[in-house]
């Protein structure tokens, strides 16, 4: 079945790039998906599948595929929003909605599963189990399409969950893996500091919300360096700081928005209960009074050791070609809403290298030039498809 698989797989290595092509050239915004999504169930339509639409809180899909035997349950999920990026990227099908772009490769997710999906209903016969295809919507904006899936009770009879992404870490070919903690967890925070205002040359009659907010942009630094264990990572940004006022004029209130990031639920908590815990600090030593709006959203995403060093086993012992290299990546700075499945089932995450060919500095997901080798695609599906068989044991 594994080497039928792959055959299926490279046979269509032409079509995966056309879809990637039509969805990169179509792309939509988070929580905006609809001819996406009409795209996807089209694909669908008359394969000998259960397909559900509209799941979570947006555009979500999933599609379940019956094996011919009894057997595990797996998941595999692709992301397929876009950005609001206005494309620069020099390629043929570029964006048609202008302002709009597949910036993630978040387009080369969805082609590549969707094609699997439909050789993997092909062959069902003889798959030993199930496998429910997670078409996701809204991963760049939180609260993210993960979340809502999760708790949509469509997918909770799942033993395993696995996802890719594309990264331009290094040639097609290459594929990453890294256990335990991946990706950042991230909270959005915003402080109105309400002081007093008053005259320039008075400030001991007034509480001035400037001075107030600069001691708690600086003091925040230290939830970091001195809070935080040195092995620990976080961080703390202050992105927004709505200053303007008048020269001569003490401001009565400032408000301010962060983004905050940290790689366990431990440090999580700490910054979390750090960040409170001097918010009142400020309000009795400058005489102020706070509103903090504190809000977790994406959890650190957490790669189940075990069965990533599987899935790392697993694509070794495949001799192909079109997979040259199974290495370990360093764990990752963004955020994936993909963590709320690893937080439910046992899961891993791995990484798809799609540098394009000749290019020694390539620009990163979300840049307006970002770029992949489609090659990589067919290195997703072949890598994704090895998985589900190992797993199965076929
Ligand atoms: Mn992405």
């Amino acid at each position: 079945m594994k080497s039928d698989l792959m055959r299926m797989l490279e046979s269509r290595k032409e079509e995966i790039i056309e879809i990637r092509r039509y969805l990169h050239e179509n792309p939509e915004l988070s929580f905006k998906e609809e001819k996406t999504a009409q795209y996807i169930a089209d694909f669908y339509k008359g394969k000998d599948v259960d397909l559900q639409t509209n799941v979570g809180n947006g555009y979500g899909i999933i599609v379940t595929i019956t094996g011919g035997k009894p057997g595990k349950t797996i998941g595999l999920r692709a992301d397929f929003d876009a950005l609001p990026i206005l494309e620069e990227a020099e390629v043929p099908f570029r964006s048609k909605n202008k302002g709009v772009m597949h910036a993630c490769g978040h387009d080369g997710h969805t082609a590549y599963l969707l094609v699997l999906a439909d050789c993997l209903i092909q062959l069902k016969d003889s798959i030993p189990g199930t496998i429910k295809i997670i078409h996701q919507h809204a991963e760049e904006v939180p609260p993210g399409g993960a979340k809502s899936i999760v708790e949509s009770g469509l997918i909770d009879d799942l033993d395993v969950v696995f996802g890719i992404h594309l990264l331009p870490m290094g040639p097609s070919g290459t594929v990453g893996y890294h256990a335990g903690y991946s990706f950042n967890g991230r909270a959005y925070m915003k402080l109105k500091i309400q002081g007093r205002g008053g005259h320039g040359s008075s400030p001991h009659l007034a509480n001035d919300a400037i001075v107030a907010g600069a001691h708690f942009v600086t003091a925040a630094q230290t939830i970091i360096s001195r809070r935080l264990s040195p092995f620990d990572v976080g961080v703390i940004t202050i992105g927004s700081f709505d200053g303007k006022g008048t020269f001569n004029v003490i401001k009565d209130s400032v408000e301010l928005e962060g983004d905050i990031r940290y790689m366990t639920t431990e440090t999580k908590d700490t910054i979390e209960k750090e960040v409170k815990k001097m918010v009142r600090g400020i309000e009795e030593e400058f005489g102020v009074a706070c509103e903090l709006t504190y809000t977790p959203d994406y959890p650190p995403l957490y790669n189940d050791p075990r069965l990533t060093a599987f899935v790392a086993e697993s694509l070794r012992s495949l001799k192909d070609p079109d997979i040259k290299e199974v290495k370990e990546f360093p764990a990752m700075a963004p955020s994936e809403d993909f963590a709320y499945y690893a937080e439910k089932f046992p899961a891993c995450f791995f990484y798809i290298a799609c540098t394009p060919k000749g290019v020694e500095d390539p620009y990163f997901n979300h840049h307006p030039k970002f770029d992949i080798d489609e090659a990589a695609l067919l290195v997703a599906a072949k890598a994704v498809g090895q998985v589900v068989c190992s797993y199965f044991e076929m």
